[in-house]
């Protein structure tokens, strides 16, 4: 590669595990090197972020880099989580992140991902992708299917296998053709069907070969060692699975070691040969035991630390809205008013919309608390909170400002009348006025309201002190009745 050429961060990123899988380490854990130095800011969209990031994730644990590896995992996986996934990066970022978890060991959520990333793909629309896609699902189903117990075991290779021949239709890729038929092969091996397995294992051997791709040729061996086993061919099965250990080595793969080394170590105990094979096997199993130990451990973490860092984010997210909303009415308080309110008075400032300040306060509040009670006060507030509520319109902002003080801030239509804000007061006023309450310690006090209204400022503070002092005169002039600042009775109450 050029040193000074703009490195197009998929394309060697991909490079790596190109690397890897032809079992060219060194050059792999180079070029890795180059790129992490590389800042990822410059990528274009988080799709394509996170993409980016998982796939990088996955080389650095195939090289058995377990700290960089938590990292880049759990950053890409944050990223996939902060907004609703689609397209083909996104897919291709979900169907790797099923990869790394199937390697922690979380089959099922692994699955759930995997699964995700076929939807996903669907949606998207490019058949490569959703072919890579499903060749991941299949796979993992196959390893699952491997462990499980019967029927489980026919039903998950079948669904494997279903998945997989859809693939197949849909690639052009050659390096995805050759996965898809490496594990399509495993799947008809699992299902007993010993020719067609044999038949494309072989084919998969021979395409890989010729692309020098080492995993390939591994999975092939393995699958047709399998073959040879329900064949009573063992023989034939420990010579491909000494192969298959050799070639799993190089490629770093630690699902496919451990999966070869397993079955090499039951071909050798079936043959009674405890000699080199089995020495050489335990420590294959016992390596690949070892290195997947520490990375699902590291994994693992990372897992936790991920999910940590978004139950914080929501928490912090929920405690900033609740520190913005009064509990007892659900309206915006003094906090939450102060927030949005800059939003509605530019908005109408910009489309030359005049804003209307209305300032409720009830009448005689105390003497309700003393009355019928303090919680009788409370239903109180809260009903002239939905009386506000449907009085006022979607764009309003509404808001408990004090005790038993509430504030509409509203902007005037474009076709509206120029006393909007009064006429809006007025229709609170008189819709309180009338209410029935349905508590009998209420409805015989008969609570009303006093507003004070104004207009022609831009700020929230000249606007509420013009307010209050039209809400004074209301008061002053016996209550029940809108006041508009500057001067004037706008609307006599009864
Ligand atoms: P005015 O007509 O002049 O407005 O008289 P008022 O009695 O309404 O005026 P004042 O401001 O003196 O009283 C407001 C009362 O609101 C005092 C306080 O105890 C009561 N209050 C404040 N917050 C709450 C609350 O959350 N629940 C209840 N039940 N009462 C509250
Ligand atoms: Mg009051």
């Amino acid at each position: 590669m050029n040193e000074r050429a703009p490195v197009e961060l998929g394309a060697a990123d991909r490079k790596v595990i190109d690397l890897l899988e032809a079992g060219e380490t060194e050059e792999a854990n180079a070029l890795f090197d180059r790129l992490v130095t590389r800042p990822l800011t410059a990528t274009s969209d988080r799709f394509t972020l996170a993409c980016t990031l998982v796939l990088r994730a996955v080389s650095a644990w195939r090289l058995g880099r377990t700290p960089v590896a938590i990292e880049l995992a759990a950053e890409g996986w944050t990223e996939l989580d902060s907004g609703p996934v689609e397209g083909t990066d996104a897919a291709q970022a979900l169907g790797r992140l099923g990869y790394l978890l199937d390697m922690v060991g979380r089959r099922s959520d692994a699955l759930k991902v995997t699964r995700r990333s076929v939807e996903v793909a669907r949606e998207a629309g490019d058949p490569d992708v959703l072919a890579h896609c499903l060749q991941r699902l299949g796979g993992g189903l196959n390893i699952i299917a491997m462990d499980a117990e019967q029927p489980d075991r026919q039903r998950l290779f079948t669904e494997a296998r279903k998945h997989l021949e859809e693939g197949l239709r849909l690639v052009t890729e050659p390096r995805v053709r050759r996965a898809l038929l490496g594990a399509l092969s495993r799947s008809a091996a699992g299902l007993g069907e010993l020719d067609l397995a044999e038949e494309l294992a072989e084919q998969t051997i021979a395409s890989s070969a010729e692309a020098n791709w080492h995993w390939g040729v591994c999975v092939g061996q393995w699958v047709l060692a399998d073959v040879c086993r329900q064949r009573d061919d063992p023989e034939r099965a420990r010579e491909l699975l000494l192969e298959a250990a050799r070639l799993a080595e190089t490629i770093r793969d630690p699902i496919v070691l451990q999966a070869v080394g397993l079955d090499l170590a039951a071909v050798a105990r079936q043959l009674v040969d405890p000699a080199t094979e089995v020495a050489a096997l335990r420590h294959v199993v016992a390596a690949a035991q070892r290195s997947s130990d520490t990375l699902r451990e590291g994994l693992g973490q990372a897992l936790e630390q991920r999910r940590f860092v978004v139950r914080a984010r929501r928490l912090a997210e929920a405690a900033q809205r609740a520190a913005a909303r009064d509990p007892l009415t659900g309206l915006a308080n003094r906090l939450g008013l102060e927030q949005t309110a800059p939003v509605l008075i530019n908005s109408a400032v910009t489309t030359g919309r005049a804003v209307w300040l209305v300032l409720v306060d009830i009448d005689h509040f105390k003497t309700i608390n003393d009355i019928a009670g303090h919680h009788a006060g409370d239903c109180v507030l809260r009903e002239i909170a939905d009386l506000l509520g449907a009085e006022c319109r979607v764009g309003d902002v509404l808001a408990r400002w004090a005790g038993d003080e509430f504030i509409v801030l509203l902007a005037a239509g474009p076709n509206e009348r120029s006393d909007i804000g009064a006429v809006v007061a007025e229709r609170i006023r008189a819709a309180v006025d009338n209410f029935e309450w349905p508590l009998a310690a209420v409805a015989e006090l008969r609570p009303t309201v006093s507003i004070g209204v104004a207009s022609g400022h831009i700020d929230l503070d000249s606007l509420f002190t013009a307010a209050d002092t039209a809400l004074y005169e209301a008061k002053r002039r016996g209550r029940n009745r809108v006041e508009v600042y500057p001067g004037g009775i706008r609307q006599q109450a009864l």
